[in-house]
């Protein structure tokens, strides 16, 4: 099974903690799985396994603190319990890790961070240096100041977001969800998934227990960002006491998601997953495969139309017939100029833009197909 041939040799994991594994009710610390965890993640640390790890919990202790049994709909008020939240979770991080000598550290993390290469490239290097010197590194997002737009929305994203940032083997998902459960068939865990396929998804959007229906197609999606990467992904229950000791022996009690024989290069899955695309640009039916099957680029007369407005050098969503997402690119032109074109065979498109060397609305080094 690949799951067992794989973990041993993982040289860099990160390791994604839902809210409902680090605490009982709204609020409460499950303290003994927490202190569980950390002996886990640093017996894993001292095997020569540099682990980060992505820490939810922050918006759900602070309600706990503030006594509210609801999820505020109020965004500063989210924002205020995320503020009070996050460091109780960090003094609780470092808590357990204390009996482990392990230092931590905190990095917050907003989509703006990873959107901007340089910034990008800044996060990177600070969890290099803190991996360097042996610290653990605890990620959550910077919910304080994370307005709706701008958010990753969850931190299943931004777990897949981050391994694929540093080049990890593994992505473990630990939550309440054991697994993703093969409801078409046995009703039991699937333990390997070589492909997502809309089978999958549909599995996953079709689960029955409350706590995991959101949570395990956020999950898929994460997955697949990671798999694209090149990270191998587990999802498994935060409950098993042994989980990390388990997976890292070879069993694997949850689902393994295999991941691309071949990554998508640093560019395309920066284009593909890191970026917020400005807007859509609408192609016909011949040039869905000509852009996932043979590589090209999006030519003018591919396209019939766009939506929403952005400008040359935005990332944009390709959308094929029946609102299909296709791929995501780099547009050479601005909004008006692209459904000025649209339709239009290249030679026709060249006069009006003498001046241009390129005149591919997305140029294949460009673009990166979903
Ligand atoms: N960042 C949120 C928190 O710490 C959790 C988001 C998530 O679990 O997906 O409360």
């Amino acid at each position: 099974m690949p799951a067992q041939a794989s973990i041993p040799a993982s040289r860099r994991i990160v390791v994604k903690l839902g809210t409902g594994v680090l605490t009982h009710g709204i609020g409460e610390l499950n303290t003994d799985r927490i202190a569980a965890l950390a002996a886990g993640i640093a017996a894993l640390r001292r095997a020569g396994t540099e682990v980060i790890v992505v820490s939810s919990g922050a918006v759900g202790l602070g309600m706990g603190r503030l006594g509210l049994k609801k999820k505020p709909a109020d965004v500063s008020r989210k924002q205020a319990c995320a503020a009070i939240g996050q460091s109780l979770l960090m003094q609780t991080w470092q808590a357990a890790f204390a009996p482990q000598k392990a230092t931590v550290a905190q990095v917050l993390l907003t989509h703006e961070d990873l959107r901007s290469r340089a910034r990008h490239l800044g996060v990177k290097d600070c969890l290099e240096e803190l991996l360097s010197y042996g610290v653990i590194p605890i990620i959550n997002e910077n919910d304080t100041v994370s307005a709706a737009e701008i958010k990753f929305g969850d931190n299943d994203t931004l777990s897949a977001l981050v391994a694929g940032l540093v080049g990890a083997q593994h992505l473990v998902i630990l939550s309440t969800a054991p697994g993703l459960i093969d409801l078409k068939g046995t009703g039991r865990i699937l333990p390997v998934i070589e492909k997502i396929t809309p089978e999958v998804e549909a599995m996953a959007g079709g689960t029955t227990d409350i706590t995991a229906t959101g949570g395990m197609i956020s999950k898929i999606t994460a997955a697949k960002i990671a798999l694209r990467a090149g990270c191998g992904v587990f999802i498994a229950s935060g409950a098993e006491p042994d989980i990390l000791a388990r997976l890292f022996s070879g069993d694997n009690p949850g689902t393994y998601f295999v991941p691309a024989g071949v990554p998508l290069e640093s560019k395309k899955r920066w284009i593909a997953h890191y970026q917020r695309p400005a807007g859509s640009i609408l192609i016909n039916e011949c040039a869905v495969p000509v852009l996932r099957d043979q590589g090209r680029s999006l030519l003018a007369v591919g396209v019939t139309g766009v939506r929403g407005r952005f400008v040359a050098g935005d990332i944009v969503n390709i959308i094929g017939p029946g609102d299909a997402l296709i791929a995501r690119g780099e547009s050479t032109f601005d909004d008006t100029d692209v459904a000025r074109i649209a339709g239009m065979p290249s030679e026709r498109v060249k006069p009006l833009f003498p001046a241009r060397k390129h005149l591919e609305v997305i140029h294949r080094d460009n673009l990166a197909v979903l």
